[in-house]
């Protein structure tokens, strides 16, 4: 058996790993200089490391892992599955049990008439999907013009040239001449750092009511659906005011735009309910789900189809699929997760339990000389960091400087948590008790404190 072996010296592995691995997301010269660290096993929310170190991921990997890891019984599941049988497709009129028995899980656990899948391999490649099946769905209602997609900038959509399109990152835009045409855009609901003197609500509705704006510019005839995360992920769990979703939601269904909400983090538990939809009351016509849907053993993802749209596209044949389309290991593999969830009651844990307990220890942050404000829905969390706190003013130096010192402070202190500029956010997974929480808000606490030392020594604490 080939054995794939961490137990080189680490020193040798990051050579290795510099030398041959394009790592994502990274500078990679900068990273070949210091070493990746080599995680080498993991169990419940700890990581270990090549050193023996213990890690607490405070990110449940990518914002993934929801039962936590090392869990025997989808190992075996995994490994029964490749065993009776390791892959099919269902292209050409064949299907398999295993995409069978998620589909109609998915369909039972989802809100709404959300009860048809279509599968991808993950969160980016489904919203490619998602592009093609609403052209698609105006092209067969007899009306082609409908293609534009409206998103919101500092959205995260994923990385794939669709996926990075939806995606209102402008760093990623500029690799690779995008957006392709027929996104558009409209400003995010950050109140912290762009409300100036409205209150939160009056800050909500107006940035809502761009939608409604960006819909006339465009032309109603024109737009074929708005696509958002319920609460933004990568941008820095960005927290919508009160009212935001229902004003888009009536923006929706008054001109009869399409709804694609990316669950693709919200989704399965993380903020105390199946789905974030469920949480803020929304009705999509289009889910994206990923990540906590296997919680990150094996790669899927799906688009969760309504009953309006999945009779339109029933009479054509949609052009589209991947080879892993409902890839029979990674169908078992999530069935079994949702069992787990279901079955341990993971979900009102998040609710009843870690939430709540989160929550209250989260807020207590925002004591620290340096934490603006705090934000909590479920278990995903952020905070701002910044120079002057009654200001919420941002930091004089570039965005991300004050964030990266924190954020190395806490690697150095054995907690995962990460920045997104000057905000730092945490996404546990869903099992962590309370005195894993008790763990993380003290290694939280601790690298606040050193990065707030480092950030006065440099001279940084000057807002901009
Ligand atoms: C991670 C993420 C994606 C992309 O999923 P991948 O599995 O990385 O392709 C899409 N949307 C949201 C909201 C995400 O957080």
């Amino acid at each position: 058996m080939n054995k794939i072996t961490n137990h080189l010296p680490t020193a040798e592995l990051q050579a290795i790993d510099a030398a041959h691995h394009m790592h994502p997301f990274t500078n990679d010269g900068e990273l070949g200089q210091k070493g990746a660290r080599v995680i080498t096993s993991a169990k419940g929310v700890f990581l270990k490391d090549s050193e023996g170190e213990e890690i607490l991921d405070g990110m449940a990997g990518l914002w993934c892992v929801n039962i936590g890891y090392g869990n025997d019984s989808i190992a075996e599941v995994a490994a029964r599955q490749m065993r009776e049988l390791p892959y099919y497709n269902t292209f050409f009129q064949t299907t398999h049990v295993p995409a069978i028995a998620l589909a109609q899980k998915l369909a039972q656990l989802a809100p709404g008439d959300l009860n048809h899948v279509f599968y991808a391999n993950g969160g980016s490649d489904a919203n490619d999907t998602n592009i093609r099946m609403v052209r698609t769905y105006w092209a067969e209602k007899g009306q082609p013009e409908r293609d534009v997609i409206i998103s919101r900038w500092n959205a995260y959509h994923g990385s794939t040239i669709g996926g990075t399109s939806l995606g209102g990152m402008k760093g990623m835009h500029g690799q690779g001449s995008l957006p392709i045409p027929g996104i558009e855009f409209i400003e995010q609901p950050n109140w912290y750092a762009e409300g100036g003197d409205m209150t939160p609500e009056e800050f909500g509705l107006a940035r809502a009511q761009e939608l409604e704006a960006k819909i006339n510019e465009v032309g109603a005839d024109k737009v074929a659906a708005f696509i958002g995360e319920p609460i933004q992920g990568a941008g820095g769990v960005i927290v919508a005011p009160d009212g935001y979703w229902a004003e888009i939601q009536r923006i929706c269904q008054k001109y009869d735009i399409l709804l694609i909400v990316d669950e693709v983090i919200t989704g399965f538990g993380r903020t105390g309910n199946w789905f974030g939809s469920q949480t803020l009351d929304l009705k999509p016509d289009i889910m994206t789900v990923a990540k906590g849907l296997s919680s990150g053993y094996v790669p899927i993802g799906a688009s969760l189809v309504s009953d309006k749209v999945a009779e339109v596209l029933a009479g054509t044949e949609f052009n589209h699929g991947y080879t892993y389309s409902g890839h029979p290991v990674a169908c078992a593999v999530a069935l079994e997760n949702l069992r787990i969830m279901e079955e341990e009651g993971i979900i009102e844990h998040v609710r009843d339990v870690a939430a709540p307990y989160l929550a209250e220890k989260w807020h207590e942050l925002a004591d620290h000389p340096m934490v603006g404000e705090t934000k909590i829905v479920g278990l995903m969390a952020s905070l701002a960091l910044t120079p002057d706190k009654d200001a919420r003013a941002p930091f004089a130096s570039d965005a991300g400087t004050v964030g990266l010192i924190v954020r190395e402070r806490s690697f150095a202190n054995n907690l995962i948590m990460r920045h997104v500029g000057d905000r730092m956010v945490i996404s546990p997974p869903l099992v962590i008790t309370k005195d894993e929480i008790d763990l993380l808000i003290a290694r939280a606490r601790k690298a606040l404190d050193e990065g707030y030392e480092i950030v006065k020594e440099k001279g940084l604490m000057v807002a901009g």
